[in-house]
């Protein structure tokens, strides 16, 4: 993206979020040479960019990777499929809307995290062990207790 005031390519997007309809991005940008800031509409890549994981490979984003992450997480609990279909939309959402060349495994999985939170603790608690890989027991056990501490936690993001 060229800077309207100076024309450099080099811009740095400051702020990004998805429109209602889905398919445009509205983004704040800020100028890395003349430090202009502007705002664009553009159409969000249909492309999901690729993502990092922990040992720094590359790998395509794979929604059925996702989804299977997500129902290993909520095996038996009362959430419906149309639910988990509205997660994962959500986090494809959060993706789109970023902005970035490659997200980290890391990054996306906080973003299902937050999502899996408002709709079931106990998928929650278990996405995020398996997630944070937690070093220990103690740990766990905190991020329960923490939880434990909030409940009814609705704001949507
Ligand atoms: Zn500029």
């Amino acid at each position: 993206m060229h800077c309207p005031f100076c024309g450099t390519p080099d811009t740095r997007v400051v702020d990004s979020r998805l429109l209602a309809e889905g398919d445009k991005v509205r983004r704040r940008r800020e100028c890395l040479r003349c430090n202009a800031r502007f705002t664009t509409y553009e159409v969000a890549e249909l492309l999901m960019p690729p993502v990092v994981k922990r040992d720094g490979r590359r790998e395509p984003f794979q929604e059925e990777k996702l989804r299977t992450g997500l129902m290993r997480a909520l095996e038996k609990r009362p959430v419906s499929a149309e639910r988990i279909d509205d997660i994962i939309l959500r986090v494809k959402n959060h993706i789109r809307a970023s902005g970035e060349r490659e997200l980290s495994s890391q990054q996306i999985g906080e973003w299902v995290m937050i999502e899996l939170r408002q709709v079931d603790p106990v998928a929650y608690v278990r996405f995020a062990s398996v997630y944070r890989s937690f070093e220990d027991v103690n740990a766990f056990r905190e991020e329960v207790e923490r939880l434990q501490q909030s409940p009814g936690v609705t704001n949507s993001a």
